[in-house]
């Protein structure tokens, strides 16, 4: 491939997302010889550690426990610029990003890692009704709504019959699980004591799976403690049911099923994000870009795609699973293989370091599965489970801060960050028929079982 210089003579590297895989990206290009200048392009000012999103939209932790700046996070690099953009294109053959706000940014390579998007499958009514958990502003509309459900119940007992504490999870995968069990706590240990007036013990946690089985990535044994704990502890588990379809009120199931609720939480299915819809590349199933094992895109060598975006090969004939490890992994090769080609040497194929899976159930109750067959579950997967989130969590201040809530919330019950911050009308789908008369007559939204969302 031609060699294309910078202004300043060092190759430049554009990093498009700043997740996982982008972050990993800018930190191993900051030590590849020659130096190359990178530019990191982000929309949101923020990395987001995902994996405890369920916890913000349970009160547990707060937002700036979970998401660190992005200029905090590259200050050290020397060679690294940070603008908070939004790319909506890319000019292959003019070999530069494009950006909304305008801008045009030339690349000597690219590094695509803007990450996955949920798949609603079209079944209808869930991308208008349910709630997803991808982005911090779903976690703590999420968080909010939920609150605001119990308000309203109380103020009103009839609302729990229509669904007002009834929450329905789709997916029976870590997502849909960690979800369920953590609602549970939320309603069992903690809205049962700022709700005495409600009867709280009528608030259900539904969790929907078309397989048989919950967790699918794991053994039979791990699955079976995940159905154990979840049903134990309260949570309604349906196997082999899937939705049918959502209402703002209900969700019908394929076999009839209506279950009334306002709360539908979506954990079933991924996606690319949609800017690899349209950049002409060649995609997956799921939408993710076509590499080969370099992590290149076929026939555009300087352009690589790594994490939830990239359809990275698992040399079994499947791609990469959509999870931290893997967007990690690709993104350090990614890396190193333009270290590589600067140097005029080959590059290498991404081979995989399997560290294992592990999913939380709630309270002193995981499951984790290592590479070299050991599995555990119960209290011990749980420790298992929160240490390697806590390392992984970006900056020591955030880290504290989450260790802090876990343990006051193991020893006290409490999950302290259970702020409605403000009530905003619905998603237009999600909006109630209009009321008939006079303005006077109108309901106000904490009346009409709205959804609140934070400002
Ligand atoms: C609720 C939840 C729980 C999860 N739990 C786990 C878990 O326990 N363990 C695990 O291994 N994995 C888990 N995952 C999956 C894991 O978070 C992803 O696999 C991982 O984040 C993928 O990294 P990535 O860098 O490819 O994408 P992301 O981390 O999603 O990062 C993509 C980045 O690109 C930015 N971006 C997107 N579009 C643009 C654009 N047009 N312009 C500029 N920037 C853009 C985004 O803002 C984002 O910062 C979870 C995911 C979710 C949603």
């Amino acid at each position: 491939m031609t060699k294309r210089r910078h202004r300043n003579g060092s190759p430049h590297v554009v990093v498009v997302g700043a997740g996982f895989a982008g972050l990993q990206a800018v930190k191993a290009l900051a030590k590849v010889k020659p130096p190359v200048r990178v530019t990191l392009l982000e929309q949101h000012n923020y990395h987001l550690f995902q994996p405890l999103l369920y916890q913000l939209a349970t009160g547990l932790v707060q937002p700036a426990d979970i998401a660190h700046p992005v200029r905090a996070i590259v200050r050290r690099h020397r060679r690294t610029s940070v603008r908070m953009a939004t790319v909506s294109g890319v000019d292959l053959e003019a070999r530069q990003v494009l950006t909304e706000e305008g801008g045009r940014f030339p690349y000597d390579f690219l590094v695509l890692a803007a990450g996955a998007t949920t798949a609603t499958f079209g079944i209808p009514g869930v991308e208008e009704h349910s709630f997803p958990l991808k982005s911090m502003p779903d976690a703590l509309r999420l968080r909010a709504h939920l609150l605001h459900q119990f308000e309203l119940a109380e103020n009103d007992p009839s609302q729990i019959g229509q669904g007002a504490l009834t929450v329905v999870v789709v997916g029976g995968g870590p997502t849909g699980v960690e979800m369920a069990g953590a609602l549970h706590e939320l309603f069992k240990h903690v809205l049962v004591h700022d709700f005495p007036d409600l009867d709280v013990h009528q608030a259900r946690v539904v969790l929907l799976e078309a397989m048989d089985h919950l967790l699918a990535p794991f053994h039979p044994s791990s699955r079976g403690h995940a159905l154990k704990i979840l049903s134990k502890r309260g949570v309604e588990v349906r196997l082999g049911q899937a939705l049918e379809r959502a209402t703002p009120n209900e969700v019908i199931l394929k076999d009839g099923t209506v279950i009334p609720t306002r709360t539908l939480i979506w954990g079933a299915g991924v996606r690319a994000h949609p800017l690899a819809d349209v950049l002409g590349l060649e995609q997956t199933r799921g939408g993710r870009i076509v590499v080969g094992e370099d992590l290149s895109v076929p026939g555009r060598p300087e352009v690589f795609v790594v994490g939830d975006l990239a359809g990275a090969p698992d040399g079994k004939g499947g791609l990469q699973p959509q999870v931290a490890q893997p967007a990690i992994q690709e993104a350090r090769h990614a890396a190193q293989n333009i270290e590589r080609t600067l140097k005029g040497e080959p590059r290498t194929g991404f081979v995989y370091k399997d560290k294992g899976i592990m999913a939380t159930i709630g309270r002193n109750a995981a499951v984790t599965e290592l590479p070299s067959g050991a599995r555990f579950k119960g209290a011990l997967a749980w420790y298992m489970w929160l240490a390697l989130h806590l390392a992984y969590i970006i900056g020591f201040r955030s880290r504290v801060a989450v260790l802090v809530n876990w343990i006051w919330s193991y020893l006290t019950y409490d999950r302290h960050a259970r702020i409605i911050v403000a009530v905003e009308a619905p998603r237009p789908a999600a909006r109630p028929a209009p009321p008939p008369a006079a303005p006077a007559a109108a309901p106000s939204p904490a009346a009409s079982g709205e959804r609140p969302v934070v400002s």
